[in-house]
């Protein structure tokens, strides 16, 4: 295996994994390979099929990433091939023939392919010595990037006989592994998950509240020239922040030309920027990324770990930092609800289908939308078709579009009766056709223009024109479609059965990976830990060493402590309060309710003073039913509504949730003053906060920060610790930064600190070592 791996790829040696799943592939096992990107899955299909007799066939959803393999494999002298849509019809049967005659080793191939039945044939005919199915995570509807074709392969694994399956993909949960092995109908696939731990990679959070931190950690980040991506959720975000960067921008919905070019410059910049959304990135091989970026939250830790995976895989360090904000939590909610339509839409939608469907019209998917009644967005009715492929009722076909359908709005006599004269083109045009076509006049046609040219003899063009000035009095004509069309898969079924459990149980996955991010941005321990579990890959006690929780550095202020029982009550009062006044009212507002202020503010307007939960929580503090506000919303229960200059407070749907008891209250709290949470987590993990006592010189600049927090705290109406913990005023006396960039390094300060209290800190620092040095 060595010597064939030298002589076809040049390499000296096999990569994490690699070996085992070639020896497994040899011995005849069907696999699911799960290995992130980069980690040379390729290599591992590519071998077995050189080692073989036979060729191999390869299932490969994007064409960039076809001609890419097909392009590297030529070049180290290996025959492959690949056909897809824009391999011109002619040359497809000349590859065909060629990989039945032997001369090519490796075919890729679109898995539209399978559609057609001259291709099955040939398959079946000459079955490959293996299956590949890359990007195999395709098949799974719980995968992030379903691919209604791909569900067509597992007829052809059972109806074409192949031999030997593997399914390769860098993302698939175990949940996802099994969907893929049951939809390719392959029971006995074995799951192989290898080589996630990327050690080069350094992960953090950086927990952002506005748009404003984001920035500033943004300029923080970029402040060294390196190759860089920056994943954003929307298109908008993604343009927004190219343009405050300076940066190139893609995303799906720029024009070909300028997503191409985007590509080129990122490629060839020594140091380029890129923000993006999910559309970029697959088949990007760029090796040398040193930043990956996530300005908002993604929907998956999968989602994640592939786009933050494209940092680093020349294996030299990189970044992958997640800019954490709990509004974008509401981003994903939408995202969510867009990809589970409700039932209705589906119902209208495949009734649309159907109909068309018996009126021997299948509809275009681009015409879809403007039929959906209710002003449905393009992207939604998309993702109905979607889910209504997924429970194969529909399927998209290609339409080559010359047959339009012709259907005569009167019975046939009648028609012949009253144009009989021929007086005009248009009697002329009704009585040539209905002489012509007969009984087959009373119902839809399928028909060209041409023929009906023919037919009237009209010709072509007269008769286009003719037809539209019929259309809707005499005649309705459904002009040909050329493109994707939508149809029934039974166009006898009138009705549509969904398994309603299904879509339930969809929506409810959804929401629970949404969940399982929120819970990384939050959680204590080793990120890539985190991250490679949900893979399922076994880790025993391996950490990265590399991430912000593994190095001790943080730029959050809030503490995994979950709230006692009392503090549930507060919490859920809060949430009570917010249910009833529906944002109305803004946070400040909102704390001087429930505290029982009886300020001017509370007598005008709403008079809340006469609301039912005015004094609530009398027996807190203004900063303490503030920090449980902060609290509530950071982890999403409540957000922001109104606008943005005078947000005003309102329950999220997670927060109604909670009332409702189908939500349990996860909140994560400050730390009780008087010992940050930083030394509580080092004295857990048995560190001890203090790696030397401080000198009376550092205890004495203690005093004069802690003297300068509490000044701090008070202007703001904040505890103290919200402004810095004990454990970094202690490492500021320490250290004792010039700099900002030196300050920033002490846990707990983050880019907000950086730019807000830290030069405060540095100014007092710099004033008592002139004092000392005077
Ligand atoms: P994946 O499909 O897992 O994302 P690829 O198969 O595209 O990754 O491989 C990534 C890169 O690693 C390719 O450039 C490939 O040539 C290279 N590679 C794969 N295996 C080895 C190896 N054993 N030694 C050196 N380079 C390798």
């Amino acid at each position: 295996m060595l010597s064939a791996l030298k002589q076809h790829f040049g390499f000296d040696a096999f990569r994490e994994g690699q070996r085992e799943v070639i020896e497994r592939i040899l011995a005849g096992r069907d696999l699911c390979v799960v290995m992130p990107t980069g980690a040379g899955k390729s290599l591992c299909y590519q071998l077995p099929i050189l080692l073989r007799p036979g060729y191999g066939l390869v299932v490969s959803p994007l064409i960039s990433l076809m001609v890419d393999q097909v392009q590297a494999l030529t070049a180290r002298g290996i025959s492959a091939a690949y056909i897809n849509s824009t391999v011109p019809v002619r040359e497809r049967g000349a590859i065909l023939d060629a990989v039945v005659r032997g001369a090519i080793k490796i075919l890729y191939v679109a898995p539209e392919r399978f559609r057609i039945e001259g291709f099955q044939q040939v398959i079946e005919r000459n079955p490959p010595s293996l299956f590949v199915i890359d990007e195999a995570h395709c098949i799974s509807q719980w995968g992030h990037d379903f691919r209604p074709d791909y569900l067509r392969l597992g007829d052809a694994v059972s109806s074409l006989g192949l031999p030997q399956v593997c399914g390769f993909t860098a993302t698939a949960t175990p949940m996802v592994r099994e969907d893929i092995a049951r939809n390719l109908n392959c029971p006995g696939m074995e799951p192989y998950v290898t080589g996630f731990q990327r050690p080069n990679l350094a992960f953090s959070v950086l927990e952002c509240r506005t748009k404003g931190d984001k920035r500033a950690a943004l300029e923080r980040l970029l402040q060294e020239p390196a190759p860089t991506i920056i994943y954003a959720s929307t298109r908008k975000n993604a343009e927004e922040v190219a343009a405050q960067f300076d940066a190139i921008c893609y995303h799906a919905g720029l024009p070909d030309r300028t997503r191409a070019a985007a590509q080129d410059r990122f490629m060839n910049d020594p140091c380029p920027i890129l923000v993006a959304t999910n559309a970029f990135g697959m088949g990007i091989d760029r090796s040398d990324i040193r930043r990956v970026i996530h300005y908002n939250l993604p929907g998956s830790l999968e989602a994640y770990y592939q786009e933050a995976g494209r940092a680093g895989r020349d294996g030299t360090p990189a970044k992958c930092v997640l800019l954490s904000s709990y509004q974008d939590r509401f981003v994903q909610e939408f995202l969510i609800d867009l990809n589970n339509p409700p039932v209705e839409l589906l119902q209208t939608t495949y009734d649309i289908v159907a109909r068309r469907a018996v009126k021997g019209a299948p509809v275009a998917l681009e015409r879809l939308p403007e039929l959906v009644p209710g002003g449905s967005s393009a992207k939604q009715v998309e993702t109905v078709v979607r889910v209504l492929e997924k429970f194969r009722v529909v399927e998209r076909v290609f339409s080559h579009g010359r047959t339009g359908t012709l259907r005569f709005l009167k019975p046939s006599a009648r028609l012949r009766e009253t144009h009989a004269h021929c007086s005009t083109q248009r009697s002329f045009f009704i009585h040539r056709c209905i002489g012509h076509l007969g009984g087959r006049a009373d119902g839809p046609i399928a028909i060209t223009v041409e023929e009906l040219g023919w037919i009237s003899g009209l010709g072509a063009e007269r008769t286009e024109r003719v037809l539209e000035a019929l259309q809707g009095s005499e005649l309705d004509w459904q002009p040909p479609v050329r493109g994707e069309v939508v149809q029934p898969v039974d166009p006898s079924a009138k009705t549509l059965e969904l398994d309603l459990e299904e879509l339930r149980r969809k929506r409810a996955f959804d929401l629970e990976r949404l969940e399982l991010v929120m819970q990384y941005t939050r959680g204590r321990d080793c990120r890539q830990r985190v991250l490679i579990g949900y893979f399922g890959q076994e880790l025993g006690s391996w950490r990265c060493g590399t991430c912000d929780r593994c190095c001790g550095g943080s730029d959050s202020l809030h503490a995994a402590r979950e709230p006692t029982g009392r503090e549930r009550v507060i919490l859920r009062t809060i949430l009570e309060a917010c249910l009833e006044l529906r944002g109305r009212i803004g946070r400040g507002k909102l704390a001087l309710l429930l505290g029982g202020s009886r300020a001017e503010q509370m007598t005008t307007g709403y008079r809340l003073v006469d609301h039912p939960r005015h004094g609530a929580l009398s027996t807190l503090s203004q900063p303490e039913i503030r920090k449980y506000i902060d609290a509530l919303q950071t982890d999403g229960y409540l957000a922001e509504t109104g606008d943005p200059k005078y947000p005003c407070i309102d329950i999220s749907r997670q927060g109604s949730e909670v009332l409702e008891g189908s939500v349990e209250l996860t909140v994560s709290l400050p730390a009780p003053t008087g010992e940050g949470r930083a030394s509580k987590a080092k004295r857990a993990r048995g560190v001890s906060v203090s790696e030397a006592p401080l000198t009376e010189e550092d205890g004495d600049l203690l005093g004069h920060l802690r003297t300068l927090r509490a000044e701090m705290a008070e202007k703001k109406g904040v505890p103290v610790y919200h402004v810095l913990t004990n454990a970094s005023l202690e490492q500021f006396a320490r250290v004792r930064p010039v700099t900002v960039e030196e300050a920033l390094k002490i846990k707990g300060v983050g880019p907000v600190k950086a730019r807000t209290i830290v030069p405060k800190f540095l100014e007092a620092i710099a004033q008592r070592r002139h004092d000392t040095i005077g």
